[in-house]
């Protein structure tokens, strides 16, 4: 069932709900006071009035709406439209000169077939980065030596 959001005016409040679609447009009652509440489109509270300026969302957990999404902080400046929390640019990840050389040697290390996870799987120098942004342990080892010495311990 899809999610579908209402307004319930004597709250100032919006909710969710979920909702066969075809009772979407079906008015709904408020978790709070349980008044109708009709559904609203995500984009549509910018048109309303409310009270702050804001709807708050119920159940109330302290944060706002702007243009349809979730803010902790109502918009205390700048232009009217834009919210910090929404708008800031999301600055693209760099690696330094010193991660870009580090991650060239671990390929190199990979291709020998030498680097393993924590659980001394391989990996292949293609997986490299991913292993590295994912944070995952990356260790040098021989898997097969490492192999051997196992085998020789449990004999
Ligand atoms: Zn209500």
């Amino acid at each position: 069932m899809p999610l579908y959001e209402y307004y319930c005016e004597p709250c100032h409040g919006v909710f969710e709900e979920l909702r066969p679609m075809r009772e979407a447009g079906e008015a709904v009652p408020c978790p709070e006071c349980y008044e109708d509440a009709d559904r609203i489109m995500p984009t549509s509270f910018a048109a309303f009035t409310f009270r702050d300026g804001y709807p708050r969302k119920i159940p109330d957990d302290g944060t706002y709406w702007h243009l349809g999404q979730k803010v902790s902080k109502r918009v205390t400046g700048g232009r009217p439209n834009e919210h910090p929390e929404i708008n800031k640019p999301t600055p693209k990840k760099r690696l330094t000169q010193g991660e870009r050389s580090a991650l060239n040697d671990m390929r190199e290390v990979a291709a020998k077939g030498d680097l393993v996870d924590m659980f001394n799987n391989p990996i292949s120098p293609r997986e490299v980065k991913q292993a590295y942004e994912r944070r995952d342990v990356i260790k040098k080892g021989v898997p097969a030596r490492i192999h051997k010495d196992l085998k020789r311990k449990f004999r």
